[in-house]
């Protein structure tokens, strides 16, 4: 029997036990069904040191003053464990130019304080951070995926998929995205309230040689917003200096993300850029729409995301393999850091991206061209997709994050708290201040 049982070793369950532990408990199960705790903070490891990005403070409820406390707190955190004391951002004079292009183009321009882990470093700080709560008392559970929650008397009964069960008195569930279809069925049984969202980011992966892309050497994950002229928003996202482009694998499509290492760096820098589509009546899930673009473009690149030249893609051509690295187009100049015709297939975004997605992608892609100089729409720059944002269902909560059924709070991306590593971990502490609120009631 544990006092506290969490769901998931990401940001915001790691930093659930952080604060239980700091407020004298000891009483600790984390359960994850990966074999290493992390979630996604093995994913490059960017953290966002802003309000703005990451996190909606209504739905935290919380005020932004609140937010910086948080965000001091988990940033301090991340050094103890060894993140690197290295700093982005913090210097307004040297992104001033960036700032007035961007205006000038009617692009806003988000300014943003960064840190950078990097994949490579962030297991060593990951580790680092287990070790401290293990010293604490915590328990890790891994390799374990718990498959139901059962109510018995006051506590709760989680059931793993080998058959163990470990009862607890209070339960935080912070499963991030990839556990997100569990907790809805878990809550279904549970009647556990939450509501449907309706948005949905569909975009593409950009990537170019490092000097076309000369803002990242002041602001690390710079962040333009654009607004088209069909009145949807399109931002930049996830940008990785030096980087690599990633494959994101799901049951029955495949997507495209990217990541960067501290201690290796590549030639080339990849971002995101996303368009965020608000669906209404009568296809109102965001869920079915963006699995349905996934998968068509998984079809067209024969079982794996697309790639095209940027040149092809403004002559409304494809890309085929034999002319990829063509030279008299300048094409050898920005080599892919996916392997094209294993990993990725040259192809055309157009066939499987709807018209009015195309035409804005393409609206800011010229934006973003303008504010740096041309070097956003060379010839030889590439193109991939599918990349789609999924948004979770909405969890109805306390403004502690207690669902409606008692002692279960919610935490992190999976239950629409968050979304980014720093808004994790600041759910995730919310929903420990609550299991301390009612412990004291
Ligand atoms: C490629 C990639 C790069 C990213 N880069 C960044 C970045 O640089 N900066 C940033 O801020 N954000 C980044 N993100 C997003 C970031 O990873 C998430 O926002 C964050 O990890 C969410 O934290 P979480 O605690 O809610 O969930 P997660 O970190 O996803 O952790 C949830 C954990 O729950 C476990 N779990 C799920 N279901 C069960 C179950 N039934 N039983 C047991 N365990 C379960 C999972 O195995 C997982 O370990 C990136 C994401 C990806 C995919």
């Amino acid at each position: 029997m544990y006092e506290v049982i969490i769901v998931g070793s990401g940001p915001a369950g790691l930093f659930a036990a952080l604060n239980l532990v700091k407020e004298g408990k000891d009483s600790i199960l984390i359960i994850d069904k990966n074999p290493f705790p992390s979630g996604g903070m093995l994913n490059d490891c960017k953290l966002n040191l802003s309000t703005e990005i990451g996190m909606d403070l209504d739905e935290l409820k919380i005020s932004k003053d609140k937010a910086k406390e948080y965000i001091e707190f988990i940033d301090k955190t991340f050094l103890k464990f060894g993140a690197p004391d290295q700093i982005f951002g913090d210097d307004q004079t040297l992104y001033k130019e960036w700032d007035e292009r961007a205006k000038r183009n009617d692009v806003e321009f988000i300014p943003a304080i960064q840190r950078h882990i990097g994949t490579d470093l962030s297991k060593n700080v990951i580790k680092n951070f287990r070790d401290f709560l293990e010293k604490k008392g915590v328990k890790f559970k891994l390799s374990t995926e718990i498959v139901d929650i059962k109510i018995k008397d006051k506590f709760y009964n989680l059931e793993t998929s080998k058959g163990e069960s470990f009862e607890g008195k209070y339960v935080i569930l912070a499963p991030g995205r990839s556990g997100s279809k569990w907790l809805r069925e878990i809550s279904n049984r549970l009647n556990i309230s939450y509501s449907n969202g309706k948005k949905i980011d569909v975009g593409i992966r950009v990537e170019m040689r490092n000097e076309s892309y000369p803002i990242t050497d002041v602001i690390y994950d710079p962040k333009f917003k654009i607004k088209s002229k069909y009145g949807n928003i399109l931002r930049t996202f996830c940008t990785n200096p030096g980087g690599r482009v990633t494959l994101e694998r799901y049951d029955d499509f495949t997507l495209v993300n990217g990541d960067a290492l501290k201690s290796s760096k590549t030639e080339n820098t990849n971002f995101a850029l996303l368009d965020t589509i608000i669906l209404t009546e009568p296809l109102t899930d965001p869920f079915v729409y963006g699995r349905l673009i996934a998968i068509s473009t998984n079809i067209l690149g024969n079982g794996r995301p697309i790639i095209q030249r940027v040149g092809d893609f403004l002559d409304e051509k494809r890309s085929k393999e034999e002319t990829f690295f063509d030279k008299t187009r300048w094409f050898d100049r920005v080599k892919p850091t996916l392997n094209v015709g294993k990993l990725v297939t040259p192809g055309d975004i157009r066939m499987s991206y709807p018209y009015k997605i195309i035409k804005e992608l393409k609206e800011a892609l010229i934006k973003l061209n303008k504010i740096f100089g041309n070097t956003i729409l060379k010839e030889e720059n590439i193109i991939y997709a599918p990349e789609v944002k999924f948004y979770s269902l909405v969890y109805n909560t306390t403004e502690k994050l207690e669902t409606n059924v008692k002692n279960i709070f919610v935490a992190g991306d999976g239950a629409g708290k968050s979304r980014g590593i720093v808004g994790a971990a600041i759910s995730g502490i919310i929903a420990s201040e609550g299991i301390l609120k009612n412990e004291n009631s």
